[in-house]
């Protein structure tokens, strides 16, 4: 390399690219290759030449700290003055900062998963180019991890809900929804993870987590989300360019890698549209100023962005993902079932629910002309009530799970949002059970896997989890009882808000 190097200023960044990859692609002596690299065959991908593989993005590891650096600089200058000037007094409401709890202990640590994920991929995938681009995007997602811990540090000083969220990543029952999906991912073979995070998730339908959520931020005064939002933002595009030259790539090497290659497509589509129930709920609920409804982010980054992906992906044979039609019809219930389970069990959540306001429910009505009156008002109407006589409504049954999404059994059947929808499976002579015929389909096709899945129901039932009552488990949890959970009205957080504003309105006399 460095004879090369001395003359960089010759070389134009292609050339510099291909000699920083390129130079690592030696043929061993002493070992055979398929020990070097113990997984890359088993998943039944044929890779016959990786001099085929076009570098996406041609970054050198100089120029890569180069830019990282100064997205660092900005980043933590822009949360500093936010932290100076006590930015969290001008959110739009105090309710906003419960979405933002559902992020950072949602969503951040998946971060540190992909960065995991992307480090092991980077290591037993054996070409060269794919493997310094993943190793790149480990590096990233490192970053982003470490950018949003910042934004929770803050956070945490005033607000509850936010203390232990290591601790609950790995125990808590809806975090475990997202957890389940990272585990699911990093356990499975190093190209199935690149469908999976890579393509999947980082070119499919990160656009539904990130743009309606960085808009929800900016909108309700949140400039310390917003900023990691754009920091991490500037790297996803590269992330995007990675997932995309990846299927093309595993695609053109061979026609036997387009039935696995769907497969993981089907499977990872609709494991990812489960876990994005949360963001739909985030945006339809949890906002206090909202931006767009779940439906509309669904029209435009799925239905019409994820169209044309396909059509252009249908050269090589590739369909859109099987259930995509059930998901989009999913998009009018997905919010409403979602924030209603979080409003029953309100007393397990480390974050605060409330009843939409009648504007709200308004705005609901006309985001949801044909599902919000009939199915779903007439439910907070009814529950509002109770709340007015004092009889708010619990649910303190531990719900079943679905085995392979975690979440509990709340979605309806397509086209008879009456019935909840519920699949079985038997495996090894126990009966599985699953929320969707998406789930169940992922179940039967590797039944092995899911049949030793970490349910926290099933846990909590086994005696792993604290104790029997519903105190010890939440202990287990190590929730603050009484501040994390609950209501938003009459919690400490409101308790806090409401004195910062009439502070202000003395103030401004
Ligand atoms: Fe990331
Ligand atoms: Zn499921």
């Amino acid at each position: 390399m460095n004879a090369p190097l001395t003359k960089s200023a010759k070389l134009g960044l292609k050339q510099r690219y291909a000699l920083l990859t390129r130079g690592l692609d030696w043929e061993p002596s002493y070992q055979s290759k398929s020990a070097i690299y113990p997984y890359a065959e088993f998943e039944g991908i044929k890779i016959h030449d990786w001099s085929k593989w076009e570098d996406p993005f041609r970054l050198t590891m100089d120029a890569y700290w180069k830019y990282q650096a100064e997205k660092e600089r900005k980043l933590y200058a822009v949360l500093d003055s936010f932290a100076q000037n006590n930015g969290q007094m001008g959110l739009s409401d105090v309710r906003y900062i419960n979405a933002i709890k559902l992020f950072l202990t949602g969503v951040s640590p998946l971060e540190y998963q992909a960065h995991r994920g992307f480090a092991h991929v980077g290591r037993h995938i054996p070409g060269v180019g794919p493997r310094v681009a993943a190793q790149m995007q480990s590096l990233d997602e490192l970053r982003h991890v470490q950018t949003q811990i910042h934004t929770l540090s803050h956070y945490n000083k005033f607000f509850d809900g936010f203390h232990e969220w290591q601790h609950m990543h790995d125990r808590v029952w809806y975090l475990s929804v997202p957890k389940s999906f990272f585990d699911d991912a990093r356990t499975a073979g190093p190209f199935e993870y690149f469908i999976a995070i890579g393509f999947a998730f980082e070119y499919v339908l990160t656009n539904l987590l990130f743009v309606p959520f960085m808009s929800g931020a900016a909108y309700n005064g949140d400039l310390a989300t917003v900023t990691f939002g754009f920091s991490a933002q500037s790297d996803e595009s590269r992330h995007m360019t990675l997932g995309i030259e990846v299927i093309k790539f595993l695609l053109e090497q061979d026609p036997d890698n387009l039935p696995i290659v769907q497969k993981w497509v089907d499977k990872w589509f609709w494991r990812g549209h489960r876990v994005l129930g949360l963001v739909a709920m985030m945006m339809d609920y949890m906002l206090p100023k909202k931006i767009m409804s779940w439906r509309e982010a669904w029209d435009i980054y799925f239905t019409e962005a994820g169209g044309s992906l396909f059509e252009d992906l249908a050269r090589y044979g590739l369909k859109v993902p099987k259930y995509a039609d059930v998901a989009t019809a999913e998009a009018d219930h997905l919010s409403h079932q979602n924030w209603s389970t979080f409003y029953q069990y309100t007393q397990a959540a480390a974050f605060h629910t409330w009843l939409p306001s009648k504007e709200e429910m308004d705005w609901l009505s006309e985001k949801y002309p044909t599902t919000f009156d009939k199915h779903y008002r007439p439910r907070y109407e009814m529950w509002a009530e109770m709340e007015k006589e004092g009889k708010r409504f619990y649910n303190n049954a531990l719900p079943q799970l679905c085995t392979v999404c975690q979440i509990p059994m709340v979605y309806t059947e397509p086209g008879d949002p009456g019935t909840i929808a519920f699949r079985t499976s038997q495996y090894k002579g126990e009966t599985y059970h699953c929320c969707s015929d998406g789930c169940k389909d992922i179940f039967d096709g590797e039944p092995e896997k899911y049949s030793q899945s970490w349910l926290p129901v099933h846990q909590i039932f086994q005696g792993n989890c604290g104790g029997a009552s519903v105190e010890d488990v939440l202990k287990w949890y190590r929730m603050n009882l009484g501040a994390d959970n609950m209501d938003q009205a009459g919690s400490p957080d409101q308790k806090l808000w409401d004195e910062w504003m009439a502070a202000r309105r003395r103030v401004a006399g």
